[in-house]
């Protein structure tokens, strides 16, 4: 039983993010786990997390007000946080131009190795806009 319930547990979690733009907590997805596979633990979905996000399929993006952010996209772009509601949102779109602009910086960084980046804007989405 034990790699085909291994198997099966990451294959829920990937189904859970599939497609998603809400960017949801690794305590979001526990919770819509437990719908589906009642015995999951929040290990499991923290480990499953952890592994997918370093085998390049998903993405962790630290969050600036709070726990980290899972997105199901593993392309390099940017994010945006809400400073009223606390959304996270994907804002544009990077061209390989772009990504190479913004990695060139690693040939002036000496004694280290840089492998990728983070950028938040920040400001009010359109929800709390509406809402002033
Ligand atoms: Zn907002
Ligand atoms: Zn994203």
């Amino acid at each position: 039983m034990g790699e085909h319930k291994h198997s099966r547990q990451r294959e829920i979690i990937r189904q859970l993010l599939y497609g998603r733009t809400d960017h949801p907590t690794a305590d979001q997805l526990y919770e819509e786990a437990k719908v589906i596979y009642p015995s999951i633990s929040m290990g499991t979905i923290y480990r499953n997390l952890a592994y997918l996000s370093e085998i390049g399929e998903i993405q962790r993006i630290p969050h600036p007000g709070g726990a980290d952010r899972y997105d199901s996209r593993p392309d390099p772009h940017f994010h945006f946080v809400c400073t009223s509601c606390g959304g996270l949102q994907d804002v544009g779109v990077l061209s390989v131009d772009d990504t190479e602009a913004i990695l060139s910086i690693r040939d002036s960084f000496e004694g280290g190795q840089i492998s990728g980046f983070t950028v938040i804007y920040s400001g009010l989405c359109c929800n709390c806009l509406r809402k002033r």
